[in-house]
């Protein structure tokens, strides 16, 4: 077996989790095999429909993903190149800081140059060059059309042995496949809670934060005259309490995309016109005059995300052996925070350094990690975040009533202030830990510093909103568009 673990890992998703999973495990498995239900030949990005074509399990490829500063730090660690190869495919780089508005209460954070980097390739680029450099590993493969049934365990269930799968091919078996470790990384929709508990495991303890976020995202061609960005990469002003309405404006690769923003029941419209009147709303101005002269290459795409929710699998008694979970199945964060991604990255290096003392990991000590290493910090970030609207409910702590009272100082006093701006960023960056702020020259400077009035004032009146539409709908219905515009204009 030379210096392996074991024969085989099995990963459950072969999306972003489990293909940065297959890194760490292709070093120490003989074979990696990645299953998922979905296609994932797609056209190369080098061709105009290459750089927005969705895959069905990820709808929300449509809308506007980022990586935070840690995970293009962490990618590039599990990649190396990647940045510059994101970048030769169209993807925008800029200062995390520096070439990013920030703005909270119409107030905009000093952008100040940082060692933090920004890049912007989109979903469906970045799962692409991804999909790439792990199909380049000799151990690794993907078995894509193909359904996770459920997993196997010893009679004892103390030992998890494989997987049960069936191929889409028609007339296809069941069958069970063998692994010396499996991985969750199925996402959101994770049936590990369900499985756990067939097998005779406690039911999985929930935290959730509900936000009732929604999300309606145009992707656009825009002249460079009219791209109000300038030597910027994005501009981003964040929903607050006095606005639970806001937006994210970006340069992707070949295209731009703006995502408009609603929480608490705000739900941002689908139809052009009413997408318009919603970006006219927001505390700046910019928005909606990019809105005015873009060139939509779809309709709108809505999202709604309810809730934020972690699974503590950590502060289980005990786990099978040989499983583990990451991504997306052990934790979901409000995606106005650009977490989950980075997150994903940084589990990988987790599993890395847990698969480095050469047998498989602890699933325990595992999740222990994942949570200590991985979500917490993240978790923490968007939670302050989240509880400074009034209405949100949820696992709430005095942690996130007082962080999320704290975070209003310090972004309003960083419009004028460098140190606090950079403080501020490198904690959205997922860089440093919120704790990293309550420094006492950094609190005196939040809490004494000079501060403009917010704007818009509470008490704004909302403009109309639309229904939201069903969401698989929309998406068909605009890839169908995409694709027809992309033909008429080869
Ligand atoms: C609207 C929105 C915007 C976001 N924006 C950002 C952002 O800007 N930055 C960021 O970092 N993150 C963002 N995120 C979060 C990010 O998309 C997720 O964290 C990330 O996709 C998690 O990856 P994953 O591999 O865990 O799960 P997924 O990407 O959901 O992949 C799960 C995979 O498992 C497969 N699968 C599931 N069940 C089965 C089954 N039974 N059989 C076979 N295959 C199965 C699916 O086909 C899929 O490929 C956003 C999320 C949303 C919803």
């Amino acid at each position: 077996m030379g210096n392996h673990i074991g024969e085989r890992a099995v990963v459950l998703g072969g999306s972003i989790a489990g293909m940065l999973a297959a890194v760490p495990l292709s070093q120490a498995y003989r074979e990696v095999i990645l299953i998922d239900r979905d296609d994932l030949t797609e056209p190369e990005p080098d061709r105009p429909a290459g750089v927005l074509t969705v895959r069905r399990a990820v709808p929300h490829g449509w809308q506007l993903q980022a990586l935070l500063a840690k995970g293009q730090r962490v990618l590039e660690e599990l990649f190396p190149g990647m940045t510059d190869e994101l970048v030769s495919f169209g993807a925008s780089r800029g200062d995390f800081n520096k070439n990013v508005r920030w703005y909270f209460d119409g107030r905009k954070i000093k952008q100040v140059r940082s060692d933090m980097i920004a890049v912007g390739p989109g979903r469906p680029l970045l799962e692409n060059r991804i999909r790439a450099r792990i199909s380049a590993l000799p151990n690794v493969s993907f078995r894509q059309h193909t359904d996770i049934l459920g997993i196997v365990a010893t009679p004892d269930r103390k030992r998890i042995l494989g997987a049960r799968i069936q191929s889409q091919q028609p007339g296809a078996e069941p069958e069970t496949l063998l692994g010396d470790l499996v991985l969750d990384a199925t996402g959101r929709g994770s049936r590990t809670p369900r499985w756990l508990t067939e097998l005779g495991y406690p039911e999985v303890e929930e935290e959730r934060v509900k936000m009732g976020l929604a999300y309606s995202t145009g992707n656009f061609l825009i002249d460079r005259e009219d791209d109000l960005l300038g030597e910027d990469v994005a501009s981003v002003p964040i929903g607050t309490p006095n606005l639970p309405r806001g937006a994210v404006y970006a340069r992707m690769a070949g295209y731009h995309s703006i995502t408009l923003t609603g929480l608490l029941g705000q739900k941002p419209p689908t139809d052009r016109a009413g997408f318009l009147a919603y970006a006219e709303s927001l505390a700046i101005p910019d928005i909606a005059e990019v809105v005015r002269r873009a060139e939509f290459i779809h309709d709108p795409v809505p999202y709604n995300f309810p809730e934020s929710r972690r699974r503590r699998f950590d502060k289980m008694a005990s786990l099978p052996e040989n499983y583990l979970i990451m991504g997306d199945a052990a934790c979901i964060f409000n995606p106005i925070y650009a977490q989950g991604m980075t997150v994903a990255a940084v589990e990988a290096t987790v599993l890395r350094d847990h698969l480095s003392h050469g047998k498989t990991p602890d699933p325990l000590k595992f999740q222990r990690d994942v949570v200590k290493r991985g979500t917490a910090i993240a978790w923490d970030v968007a939670g302050a975040g989240d509880f400074t609207h009034r209405g949100v409910t949820g696992n709430k702590g005095v942690k996130f009533a007082v962080g999320g009272w704290f975070v209003q100082k310090v972004t309003a006093a960083a419009e004028f202030d460098d140190k606090l701006s950079t403080a501020f960023m490198r904690t959205a960056g997922l860089i440093a830990p919120p704790t990293s702020l309550m420094r006492p020259d950094l609190m005196a400077r939040a809490l004494f510093g000079k501060k403009s009035a917010p704007v818009p004032d509470p008490g704004y009146t909302p403009v109309r909103t639309a229904k939201v539409a069903d969401i698989a709908d929309a998406s068909d219905a605009a890839r169908r568009t995409l694709r027809s515009d992309l033909r008429k204009a080869r």
